[in-house]
């Protein structure tokens, strides 16, 4: 599939979505709203996610979709992901300021220096507001966590799976580096099952984040090296253009060092988390079984509202 044709493909599928009112369009490539079958759908997806960690007894957590700016600076996401980066702006000027404003909205111009940064930014990956709660030592027999939350990212695409804002189902594992790669081995053995089970094709891969520019390709090497991401993706738009609908991601030690965490016995913390792009499973689902879910097999149905 050529690059035009891949585009095509994106806006094909996201016309079907918008058609059958699964998704509504907003204005801009990547916000959409969503019908109460495509919620239901999704939180279906989300229960049989968040099921496969109930026996590891996490704290089930939620965090507004925003977190502390100290928190998004420290965990260096303006460093590494600039191009997909939501700080949040707001105004604190006085009268004449506001004055200034005002005219450049009057006359349609540019006014983002009228603004400053708040003490806020978009969450850009749910698990992110977990660490900083953790500081200092875990107690006896903590260290599962659960977590799902809206998250932001901008890349506009007209490609229905590539969304600005989208939720995510998060387990999060927190000790030594044998709890953690163990932990994620399991999940390894869960999720192809999950997939399996609701009829998506998907095949494994060591992958690596989006990190920007020269240093940036180092990481990302660095990250496929050392085995410490791995995808699940769904050729959605064929084969050789798959998604990644879920991953799992070993840290080693960068929150435990980051924010003070350390095990019950004392030791530096490492961490690794299972990630589940909740939209990019329900797309999916469209996808593969058609969109008037009243067709769709009892098998994937029995799985999403069990
Ligand atoms: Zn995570």
């Amino acid at each position: 599939m050529s690059p035009e044709e891949l585009v095509l493909a994106h806006a094909d599928l996201r016309d079907r979505l918008f058609a059958a009112k699964l998704l509504v369009p907003c204005g801009v490539d990547g916000l959409y709203g969503r019908s109460a079958t495509f919620e239901k759908v999704l939180n279906g997806v989300d229960a049989a996610a968040y099921a496969l960690g109930i026996v590891d007894d996490p704290i089930t957590i939620s965090f507004p979709p925003m977190i502390p700016r100290s928190t998004f600076e420290a965990v260096d996401y303006l460093r590494n992901f600039p191009q997909l980066c939501g700080p949040v702006f707001t105004f604190t000027g006085d009268n004449k300021d506001h004055s200034e404003l005002v005219h450049r909205l009057d006359e349609h111009e540019d006014y983002s220096d009228c603004l400053s940064l708040s003490e806020v930014a978009l969450t850009p990956a749910c698990c992110y507001p977990l660490y900083p709660s953790l500081v200092g030592q875990l107690g006896d027999g903590d260290g599962w966590y659960s977590t799902m939350g809206y998250c932001f990212r901008h890349e506009p695409s007209v490609d229905p799976m590539r969304l600005q804002a989208f939720q995510q189902r998060e387990h999060i594992r927190v000790g030594t580096p044998d709890d953690v790669l163990s932990w994620r081995e399991t999940w390894v053995d869960r999720i192809p099952k999950l997939l399996e089970s609701i009829g998506l094709e998907f095949r494994t891969e060591f992958a690596n984040d989006p990190f920007f520019g020269r240093a940036g390709r180092l990481m990302s090497r660095s990250q496929i090296e050392q085995e410490l991401k791995i995808e699940w993706l769904v050729p959605v738009f064929g084969e050789d253009h798959p998604t990644a609908c879920v991953s799992a991601n070993y840290h080693q030690n960068h929150f435990g060092e980051l924010f003070g965490i350390s095990t019950a016995d004392g030791a530096e913390a490492h961490s690794g988390c299972v990630g589940f792009g909740l939209e990019r499973c329900t797309v999916a689902l469209f996808a593969a079984h058609g969109t008037d879910v009243s067709m769709w097999p009892d098998s994937v149905t029995s799985v999403l509202w069990p």
